[in-house]
């Protein structure tokens, strides 16, 4: 084991211990064997699931519908990096890391053992430990130091890295991965609904599959405006005029042919399946705080629409993240817009909910 000499035994953390319940508070500094390493967190992203979690959204404690997956109490955050400041011998070998280095792991921590990670697709996980979510397994980097579990993926940051493109590598791999899904054409018109930072990467992504007219949408006019910015041919607040009839001019009266739905919102759901052509491909990410509901029978009897899911980043999202970032190929500056230290979490998660102003909110621990 290396490690260097000033690790503390105690840190701070924030512990989500359940709905409406996370406490700013000491915690001990995980201990690691040889086949684990111990990162100093350089920073966190609050991600809508982090607010939505913390205002008690069924997915993640649990309702009629899904078991509950967040099991406390244990420090949030997934959207995170740092320094290696403690490595096991076999961890170093495995991963190719040494004392000083900045990683990131995927948030995912794949069993390595169920069929889908098997056959290929860890990323689907069957038992899908994430980072920030399941007590004594993977606590998470809303903390000043954050074990990284023996069946991580782990990636290099390079050090020419803002902190603040740190914290947006887990948002951009997620957009990389939905836009790979999408499987855009030449002479496709593209509607991306929702730009917050995972939009707004999704949008500058998808501008490079070089697609015929790329649309964003949303509610609010400077996330409009930035998205016109990074490359967006129209943009459309959909509280100012109507998203389906605007679309729907855009494209001779036939609709969009591929349908990206980010906003988590369910009116977003019903517009797209309207915008969107026959035969069309409507791509669903988000993770909702409420329930949807629309006439399923758009979908096969009146348009025979393709519906893809899209989860996390996929096998090589990171990689492609990392690797646009360090190209200057995809822009984070203008969306990282806030930052808060730990100790003023709720404030930074406030902010973060509101929306208002702010894009990426992220944490300084
Ligand atoms: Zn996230
Ligand atoms: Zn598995």
């Amino acid at each position: 084991m290396k490690k260097i000499d000033s690790i503390p035994s105690a840190m701070k953390a924030l512990v989500a211990y359940g709905p409406n319940d996370f406490r700013y508070e000491d915690a001990k500094v995980p201990e690691i064997d040889e086949d684990e390493a111990l990162i100093k967190s350089l920073g966190c992203g609050i991600c809508a699931g982090d607010v939505k979690s913390f205002h008690g959204a069924g997915m993640f404690w649990g309702d009629k519908i899904n078991p509950a997956w967040q099991i406390p109490p244990v420090n949030t955050g997934h959207e995170f990096f740092g320094e290696v400041v403690a490595v096991g011998e076999n961890a170093a070998k495995k991963w190719k890391i040494s004392l000083g280095d900045w990683i990131v792991p995927e948030q995912i921590i794949p069993c390595w053992e169920c069929r889908f990670c098997k056959s290929g697709l860890p990323y689907m996980c069957q038992v899908h430990d994430l980072y920030g979510f399941q007590s004594g397994v993977s606590d998470g980097g809303m903390a000043e130091y954050v074990r990284i579990n023996k069946r991580s993926v782990i990636h290099q940051v390079p050090k020419t890295f803002t902190v603040e493109q740190g914290v947006m590598i887990e948002p951009a791999s997620c957009a990389a991965h939905t836009v790979e899904r999408a499987e855009i054409k030449f002479n496709d018109a593209v509607v991306i609904a929702g730009m917050g930072p995972i939009g707004l990467c999704k949008l500058q992504f998808a501008k490079y599959k070089n697609p015929r007219l790329l649309i964003a949408i949303d509610s609010k006019p400077e996330r409009l405006a930035l998205a016109e910015k990074l490359g967006a041919d129209v943009v459309i607040n959909f509280t100012k005029e109507d998203s389906v009839k605007r679309v729907l001019e855009l494209t001779g009266g036939y609709g969009c042919d591929i349908y990206i739905e980010n906003s988590g919102h369910p009116s977003a759901v019903v517009s797209g399946l309207q915008m969107i052509r026959k035969s069309g491909t409507f791509v669903e990410f988000s993770v909702f705080a409420q329930e949807t509901t629309v006439d399923w029978s758009i979908i096969g009897d009146r348009k025979e629409l393709s519906v893809k899911g899209s989860h996390i980043s996929g096998l090589d999202g990171y990689e492609i993240a990392v690797n646009f970032m360090k190209n200057g190929l995809l822009r984070t500056d203008e969306i990282t817009t806030h930052s808060f230290p730990l100790s003023e979490w709720e404030e930074a998660y406030s902010v973060s909910a509101k929306g208002v102003g702010s894009i990426k909110v992220w944490l300084r621990p």
